[in-house]
C-alpha cells in the first residue's frame, strides 16, 4: 500500500530524509517513533506530498506520488491524515466538518454524505455531538471527530502524526481506542507516536527513526525487548 524506495529530503543544508526504504503493506499498522526533530513528521507527511522529496520514490496504492504526473488530489483522497493540533473548522458544526469534503471532493448529495457522517461519529461515540461547536468539545472529542472526518472520505490509508500528544491525560485513552478499533478493522495506519503501550498492542511493526534514517524495523516485541540500537535503547528507557 506504500512504499519509499530511498527516498532522501533535503530542508536546504540539513538532510532530513536519508535513504529511506519502508513498506507498508495492506491492512498494516506500522508506529514510527523517535527522538524529537529526527525526522517522524516529515516522513508521514511526504506520504501525501505535503512534504516533497528531492530524491527516490514513494508509492501509494500504486501512485508515484513524486512523480510531477501524479493527480495528488486522487492521492490525497485516498490518504487521511490526523494532526497532533486537531484542526476542525472551528465556525463549522461538528457535523458540518465531516460532510464538508465528501459534499465538495467526492459530490456525494448532503444526505448521502449525513448518513455516513452519523455512522461515523456513532463508530467514535459522538453521535449526540453532531450540532456542537468544535469549541464546545474537549480534546478527545475533537480528536476523535478528526478522526471520522478522515473517515469520511473512505480514504486507503490513514496517517497520525502524534494525534494524543496536545490531549490532557484522562482524554488520550478514548483516542487509542478509537484508533485500535480502526487498526482492527483492517485500516493500513502509519502512526507517530510515544504511546508505547498502543505500540505495543496494535502495531504489526515499530519503526525506529534517528537522525533521518530508519534504523529499526522490528516487531513489537522485538523493539521492545531487543532493540538494536544504543540510540532506541536510550529513546525507551526515557519513554516507558
Ligand atoms: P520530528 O517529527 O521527528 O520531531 P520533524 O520531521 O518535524 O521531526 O523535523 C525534522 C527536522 O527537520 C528538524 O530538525 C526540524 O527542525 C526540521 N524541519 C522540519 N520542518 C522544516 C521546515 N519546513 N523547514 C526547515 N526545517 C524543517
Ligand atoms: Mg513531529
Amino acid at each position: 500500500m506504500i512504499k519509499f524506495k530511498n527516498v532522501h529530503k533535503h530542508f536546504k543544508d540539513l538532510h532530513v530524509l536519508n535513504d529511506v526504504n519502508l513498506e507498508v503493506k495492506q491492512g498494516e499498522v506500522v508506529v514510527v517513533c523517535g527522538p524529537s526533530g529526527s525526522g517522524k513528521s516529515t516522513l508521514i507527511r511526504t506520504v501525501n506530498q505535503l512534504e516533497p522529496i528531492q530524491q527516490g520514490e514513494i508509492w501509494v496504492d500504486g501512485m508515484n506520488v513524486a512523480d510531477a504526473k501524479t493527480d495528488l488530489n486522487k492521492v490525497r483522497a485516498e490518504v487521511g491524515f490526523v494532526f497532533q493540533s486537531f484542526n476542525l473548522y472551528p465556525h463549522l458544526s461538528v457535523l458540518e466538518n465531516i460532510v464538508l469534503s465528501p459534499m465538495k471532493v467526492k459530490k456525494l448529495s448532503r444526505a448521502a454524505a449525513e448518513k455516513k457522517a452519523m455512522e461515523l461519529l456513532e463508530r467514535v461515540g459522538l453521535a449526540h455531538k453532531k450540532d456542537a461547536m468544535p469549541g464546545q468539545l474537549s480534546g478527545g472529542q475533537q480528536q476523535r471527530v478528526a478522526i471520522a472526518r478522515g473517515l469520511a472520505m473512505e480514504p486507503r490509508v490513514m496517517l497520525f502524526d502524534e494525534p494524543t500528544s496536545a490531549l490532557d491525560p484522562e482524554m488520550v485513552g478514548e483516542v487509542l481506542k478509537v484508533m485500535k478499533d480502526l487498526a482492527l478493522s483492517g485500516m493500513t495506519m502509519m502512526c507517530v507516536t510515544h504511546e508505547m503501550g498502543f505500540a505495543r498492542e496494535v502495531a504489526d511493526r515499530v519503526i525506529f527513526v534517528d537522525h533521518g534514517r530508519i534504523v529499526e524495523d522490528s516487531e513489537p516485541e522485538a523493539f521492545f525487548t531487543r532493540p538494536q540500537t544504543e540510540r532506541a535503547r536510550q529513546f525507551l528507557q526515557q519513554v516507558m
